[in-house]
Order: structure tokens, then C-alpha cells, then sequence
């Protein structure tokens, strides 16, 4: 075990998006490859956004990655006394104060700043303020006026600015809820998070947590900001540009590990390497190979790696997962091939699992009607003896391993003189109602003798 601890923090306000996966990956890549621990913490304190149905679909989006936490969830839902102990904390020291500026005049003031020319930043009328009205009141955080806040980002290296540019943060609001980068800081702290990887949206908040960090008397964690991820057009990613829910990609038909190696690739490198599995990647992963410019979506990418996994995986664990979409689909398969032998022959076919459903149904559900065009050229009443022929050399085959079946066909096309091309689409017509399918001999071997001769004998009365 190394002392890194990572999280992943993660508001529940929706499904867990494209930009917030590579972030929990990358967190979890590297407490992997130091043997640190990866904190789950849901960031659930905007009440009315936040549902119990995202923190669900998050945690099912990471488990179907993989992506594992060491620690966590925990919930800022439930950590409500912890933060306000430490507003209480702050405002004793001289390090908050309430302040009682309405909307109204906080408008004011905002208007007059801009008009002057300046930042519409808060005036600080309260930040002196001795009296306690009984008025309502939010909490600020005094932001020091003088010096700078830095620090070195791990990937963007130093960053700088002057503090008179950053705000009182209001860190209580009126209803006595602490606010986002309030609790981000105590809990990075109180969770023992020396380091920090999130997007680059959140670079602005940083500089204004690192005081908070000093105020509260914390530590303050080391920081990595991931580049964006854009779309082909170079805007920020979002639906314009496809699906960005995690799990649409599963039910689209991707596998976990093509949409990991996909991830991963939105911004680490590793010279021209792409192909990754999780392990390799748990070995190479590491932040100086993160670069400094944002990702580019590339749904074709996606895909490509989808094929690879497709064609490269194991057909038994395809298969397992076949079964899931073709139940949903509702294909029974029970009564049919072996799954595994029929992942067997589309493997090399299927960009998706939703396409290797679509191409395995012929082998559950016989054709009740053949392609229109197809039968109207390979289903004629010429097409007869080449239908008797295969009745009786495949009927008559004792076991119906792919040898036989290619021995079968060997002996008809000696027999009739016919060639496999004038053969071939016909089978293909009869077994599967339609012109494409993956190799004949395959079809019909991973059929079985009793559904290929009874489609064969129905494609015969159908010439009647
Ligand atoms: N909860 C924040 C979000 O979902 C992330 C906070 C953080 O990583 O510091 O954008």
C-alpha cells in the first residue's frame, strides 16, 4: 500500500456522463498502479437536484466499468454537522462573517462594480461588521486580499492568481446549507485526499479552496485537472454530439472494456499504442502522460475498439452476455444452438452486441417468411433438386459436426455437378430467410441436423 488516496466526487444530478467516467477511471488507474485508495464521495448537497436514481445509475455505470472503490460511498447529505461545526469554527476565528446584503442589494452592487468597470464581485460591506441583526444572513468565507494563490497542477503546471481577483465566498447560505466548494475542501481533508484529479472546469474552484484548506487549517492536497473532452467540432461534448451517458453505450451494445480503453485514451497516451485491457493499463497508466489539450470524441474510435473486443473476446463470456440482450429481446434460447458456438460464428461479424443479436436471431427463431427479392431469385421451383439434394445428404448424416457437414456438402456438389455458389444462397435462403449470414457451413452445422431439415423441408413446400 502506498499512502496515495484518490476520489472520485461525483454530484448525482444525472447519469454518470462521458467526461465524469474518465474521471473516476483515471482515479482509480492510478490508486490501482500505487496501491492507494480510491474514495467514492456523493456530492449530494444541492437537495433538489440531486436523486436517489442517479447516485443508483452512477454506482451501476462504475461497477459495469469496473471501477471499484476502496472506500465510500459517503454521502454529504450525511455529513451536514461536520460542515456546519466548521462554518462555526471559521466564524469564531475571524475567518467568516455573516453577512445580511439582500438579493436586492447585492444587485445593486453588482450593477454599480460592472458599470465602474470592475469585477461584479462582493463589495465586502459585512466583512467588518460587529452588530448581529436578527435578519437573515449567509456566510462568508474572507478571502484574503493581498499576495496570490498558487499552486503546481500536476498537468497544467503552475497556476496562479492574485487574491484581491477572487471573491467572499458565501460558504452558508440563508437556509443554513453549506455550499459546494465549502464541503468539497473539509471532505478532501477530513478524507485524507493528497490528491486531486478532476476536469479542468473545476481549475477556478481550486483557487478559491486553497484558502479555505489554510483557513480550516488544512493540508492542502496536491491537484491534477484533466483537459476537457470536446466533440469533432471542437465545442465542449454534449448530446449534439452523440450519446454521452455511460450506460447508453451499454445498451447500445458496447462492451465495458472497449468503452474503458476508449476512455482512457481521452487524454492519456502512451506512445502510439491503443489497445489497453484494464491490466496493461493498471501497469501504464501514470499522469505525466496525461497531456494538456482536451480530447476529441470520436464515436467511429469507439466502435473500432468495440469490433476488437468483439472479435477478440472470450465467445463464452460474449455469450453470457448475448443472453441477456436476446431474454430482453424476448428470443427464447433455450430451445436452440448452443449460445457459445453461435457467438462462435459471429464474431468476426458484430460491431456491437446489439448487431451479434440481431445477426443470432435466425438461429433461435426459424424464418416464419423469406426476403421478398431473395426468394424470388433462389426459392423458384428450378431450385427443387438442389433443395431434395441437400434434404438427403444432410438428412442422412449421422452426426453434424462442421467436417461432416463440409464432408455432406463435398459429396452433393460431386453428385450434382453444382458448384457451392449456386448452392450457397439457396441454404441461405431456407435457414435464414434472408442473403446474409456467417458462413454456410457454420449455419448449418451450429443449427443442427433437426432445425435444418425441417427449415429445409418447409423452404420445399413453400416452392409448392
Ligand atoms: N461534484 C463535482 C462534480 O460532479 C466534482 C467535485 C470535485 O471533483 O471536486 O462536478
Amino acid at each position: 500500500m502506498s499512502d496515495l488516496r484518490v476520489r472520485f466526487a461525483p454530484s448525482p444530478t444525472g447519469y454518470l456522463h462521458i467526461g465524469g467516467a474518465r474521471t473516476a477511471l483515471f482515479n482509480y488507474l492510478l490508486a490501482k498502479k500505487e496501491q492507494g485508495t480510491f474514495v467514492l464521495r456523493i456530492e449530494d448537497t444541492d437537495v433538489e437536484r440531486s436523486t436517489q436514481e442517479s447516485v443508483d445509475a452512477i454506482l451501476q455505470a462504475m461497477d459495469w466499468l469496473g471501477l471499484s472503490y476502496d472506500e465510500g460511498p459517503f454521502y454529504q447529505s450525511e455529513r451536514y454537522d461536520l460542515y456546519k461545526s466548521k462554518v462555526s469554527d471559521l466564524l469564531n476565528k475571524g475567518l467568516a462573517y455573516r453577512c445580511y446584503c439582500s438579493a436586492d442589494e447585492l444587485n445593486a452592487k453588482r450593477e454599480a462594480a460592472m458599470k465602474a468597470g470592475g469585477k461584479p464581485r462582493y463589495d465586502g460591506t459585512c466583512r467588518e461588521r460587529t452588530d448581529q441583526p436578527e435578519a437573515p444572513f449567509v456566510v462568508r468565507f474572507k478571502t484574503p486580499r493581498d499576495g496570490n494563490t498558487a499552486f503546481v497542477d500536476r498537468i497544467k503546471g503552475t497556476i496562479s492568481v492574485e487574491n484581491d481577483e477572487l471573491d467572499d465566498l458565501i460558504i452558508q447560505r440563508t437556509d443554513g446549507n453549506p455550499t459546494y466548494n465549502f464541503v468539497v475542501v473539509i471532505d478532501d481533508a477530513e478524507m485524507g485526499i493528497n490528491l486531486v484529479i478532476r476536469g479542468d472546469d473545476h481549475v477556478n474552484n481550486t483557487v478559491r479552496q486553497i484558502p479555505m484548506y489554510k483557513a480550516l487549517g488544512y493540508e492542502v492536497p496536491e491537484f491534477a485537472h484533466v483537459p476537457m473532452i470536446l466533440g469533432a467540432d471542437k465545442k465542449r461534448l454534449s448530446k449534439r454530439h452523440g450519446a454521452t451517458s455511460v450506460m447508453v453505450y451499454r445498451e447500445m451494445g458496447f462492451l465495458p472494456e472497449a468503452m474503458v480503453n476508449y476512455l482512457v485514451r481521452l487524454g492519456w497516451s502512451f506512445g502510439d499504442e491503443e489497445i489497453f485491457s484494464m491490466d496493461d493499463l493498471i501497469e501504464k497508466f501514470s499522469l505525466d502522460n496525461v497531456g494538456r489539450s482536451a480530447g476529441v470524441f470520436n464515436p467511429d474510435k469507439l466502435l473500432w475498439l468495440n469490433e476488437h473486443y468483439i472479435k477478440t473476446g472470450d465467445p463464452q463470456r460474449l455469450a453470457a452476455l448475448l443472453a441477456e440482450l436476446l431474454e430482453t429481446q424476448g428470443v427464447d434460447i433455450e430451445n436452440g444452438p448452443d449460445l457459445t458456438a453461435v457467438v462462435k460464428t459471429l464474431q468476426e461479424r458484430a460491431k456491437t452486441l446489439v448487431e451479434m443479436a440481431e445477426g443470432a436471431h435466425f438461429y433461435f427463431v426459424a424464418p416464419e417468411t423469406y426476403d421478398e427479392a431473395a426468394a424470388a431469385k433462389f426459392l423458384t421451383q428450378e431450385q427443387r433438386p438442389v433443395l431434395e439434394l441437400l434434404i438427403k445428404h444432410l438428412g442422412a448424416l449421422a452426426s453434424f459436426t462442421l467436417a461432416d457437414v463440409e464432408s455432406a456438402f463435398k459429396a452433393l456438389m460431386e453428385e450434382s455437378g453444382l458448384k457451392l455458389g449456386k448452392i450457397g444462397p439457396v441454404v441461405r435462403v431456407a435457414l435464414t430467410g434472408g442473403t446474409v449470414s456467417p458462413s454456410i457451413y457454420d449455419v448449418v452445422s451450429v443449427l443442427g441436423q433437426d432445425a435444418v431439415m425441417a427449415r429445409l423441408n418447409r423452404a420445399l413446400q413453400f416452392l409448392d
